[in-house]
């Protein structure tokens, strides 16, 4: 490995950090755990573990509901996050965030509610590297309203076929509904330029940020989106719990979504009349320690700065992808410019659950399969991969272990 101490690294003290993250000083199988399988889920901060803990220690009551003192901290420990949250990724207004169970539901929502005025002949706009949860609740949406799903294709090295996009882009496009980042390959997709296009069509834009909040800032009023959508799980907080942002005057315009306590103004037999942004759609006792949570690992991420993050794991980035491609036979599934430290590798014709089954007895976890993104891997021609996504608190020192632990998977299982 180089030692080299460059100004990203330098920037951000990753071993001091790591100190703040209890799960990744244990061993598994008798070796010390290489966590590298953040792209399905990230570790958690003492903070944020101890957040949690306070608040069903000495605030834990129903939200908006009672008069009385614990509901009255609970409320405003609620709030607080959702201001935390809005601002950290500047919306507009803290009602523009809506609490859902995480990036799925939060897309299951905009399908469902701005989708429900869709008719036979529009259509939706997504791409072939989507994850399955910004696939199928566009295809239930179609099949429910006679629409029609367009799929914007990828190249060999796992980027958006721009021309295709603006091909497929038209006044028959209700929404465009893309990811910013990649789970399975690690691309960042060009979201500012695509969302200029689609709205110089007047077309919506839903970005799936689920892989971008916990790499590094983000920027909504910059952005433009009109939907963004994240999980507190994939970003350092519990699981559970994720968020909708919206811009406030489409989501003032959209229907409900799920009915029940909370969302209302007002019930009688013969008609319900609906509470105001953001409760209008967040029916029922909402997942309270998880938002209070999520703030926790806003707070901790801000506090670690996003834009060192950033920089320091596209070092990250260019080492993992110099030492686990120069190790012969292993090709890099998804190699586009601009990537986030997510590895997805085939190792020669190993099968690559042999290949991650290897790695785990080395301690190593990395996720192997089609991550979710199973029109993609078909894309690709391949049933799966192994993917090794990092995160801040990845060393390159781990890196190197698993270089070593891929060498050991080809001296085991290639003839
Ligand atoms: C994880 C992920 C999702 C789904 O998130 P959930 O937390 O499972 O709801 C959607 N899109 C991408 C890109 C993801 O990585």
């Amino acid at each position: 490995m180089d030692t080299t101490l460059t100004p990203a690294t330098a920037a951000l003290n990753v071993e001091l950090l790591r100190k703040d993250f209890p799960a990744l000083h244990q061993s598994a199988h008798d070796h010390p755990l290489v966590y590298l399988d953040n792209a399905a889920t990230t570790q958690k901060p003492q903070s944020v573990i101890d957040r949690i803990r306070r608040y069903y220690e000495s605030e834990n009551s129903n939200v908006h509901r009672g008069v009385h003192f614990l509901s009255q901290l609970a409320t405003d420990a609620y709030e607080g996050a959702r201001r935390t949250i809005a601002s950290y990724i500047n919306a507009s207004d803290p009602r523009e965030v809506i609490f859902t169970r995480g990036t799925t539901e939060s897309i299951n929502l905009v399908a469902s509610s701005y989708g429900a005025s869709f008719v036979p002949g529009d259509e939706v706009l997504i791409s072939t590297m989507e994850h399955h949860s910004n696939i199928v609740p566009w295809q239930m949406l179609c099949e429910r309203r006679g629409c029609t799903l367009k799929v914007i294709p990828v190249s060999d090295e796992g980027e958006i076929i721009y021309e295709e996009f603006e091909r497929l882009l038209s006044e028959r496009t209700k929404i465009l509904a893309v990811c910013h980042t990649s789970n399975a390959l690690g691309t960042v997709n060009p979201i500012q330029r695509m969302i200029r296009d689609a709205h110089a069509l007047g077309v919506p834009v839903l970005i799936d940020a689920a892989q971008a909040l916990p790499h590094g800032p983000m920027d909504v009023r910059e952005l433009d989106c009109d939907f963004l959508c994240f999980s507190s799980h994939k970003m350092f907080g519990p699981t559970g719990v994720g968020v909708l942002y919206g811009k406030q005057d489409l989501l003032e315009s959209l229907p409900p979504y799920q009915g029940g306590g909370d969302m209302i103004e007002s019930v009688s037999f013969e008609g319900t009349t609906y509470n105001e942004l953001p409760h209008r759609f967040e029916a029922g006792t909402p997942n309270i320690a998880g938002v209070i949570g999520l703030e926790a690992a806003v707070k901790y991420l801000q506090k670690v700065s996003p834009a060192a993050i950033s920089s320091y794991e596209a070092e990250l980035t260019d080492y993992a992808t110099k030492t686990i491609s120069s190790i012969d036979g292993v090709r890099i599934v998804g190699t586009a410019k601009r990537k986030v430290p997510v590895m997805s590798f085939l190792v020669g014709d190993i099968h690559p659950y042999d290949c991650g089954t290897i790695l785990d007895r080395l301690g190593i976890a990395v996720r192997t399969g089609h991550h979710c993104t199973q029109p993609l891997m078909h894309r690709f021609g391949i049933p799966g991969t192994a993917r090794a996504s990092l995160a801040f608190y990845n060393t390159f020192g781990e890196v190197d272990a698993l270089a070593d632990g891929i060498r050991k998977a080809k001296s085991m299982l290639m003839r």
